[in-house]
């Protein structure tokens, strides 16, 4: 477990120095949602283009801490190019990764597969520290605003 742990921390710390999907798109004809972690001081500044139920690019700025800028990193990689409905299937399961049991009592209880989070299960160390996981989810809960701004 040592092992994977340290494998995660090298992950998240890949991703904080080299953050993929880096900047801004122009916007218009971007769409550009803002996200803010009052708790951290982390900013997320989400520039996306929805076109016919695909996300067809993607880029993230802003500042904070390495969980939530290494999470918003891993999120771009994980969703675009993507289809809006797998975007949101990753999002889900992501979330459910990062909830301790009491958050949502609809949520089916079918086991998260982490497997199939690939890269992203780098972070579910972070469930251990529940003041992290707002940094965590700064990037995903920014994407899905995005979205239903859309309405995609
Ligand atoms: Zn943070």
């Amino acid at each position: 477990m040592d092992d994977l742990e340290d494998l995660y921390r090298e992950i998240i710390l890949d991703h904080y120095r080299s953050p993929r999907n880096r900047g801004e798109l122009e916007s218009p004809p971007a769409h550009r949602t803002e996200g803010f972690n009052p708790l951290c001081g982390d900013e997320i500044v989400l520039t996306v283009v929805v076109d016919e139920g695909m996300i067809r690019d993607l880029k993230i700025a802003g500042h904070g801490c390495s969980i939530s800028q290494s999470s918003a990193s891993l999120m771009s990689g994980a969703v675009k190019g993507k289809s809006v409905d797998d975007a949101r299937v990753v999002m889900r399961s992501f979330k459910r990764m990062m909830t301790v049991g009491d958050d949502d009592p609809t949520a089916e209880d079918e086991p998260v597969d982490v497997r199939k989070l690939g890269e992203l299960a780098a972070l579910q160390g972070v469930v251990k520290f529940p003041v992290r996981i707002k940094c965590a989810t700064l990037a995903w809960n920014t994407l899905n605003q995005a979205l239903v701004e859309l309405d995609a």
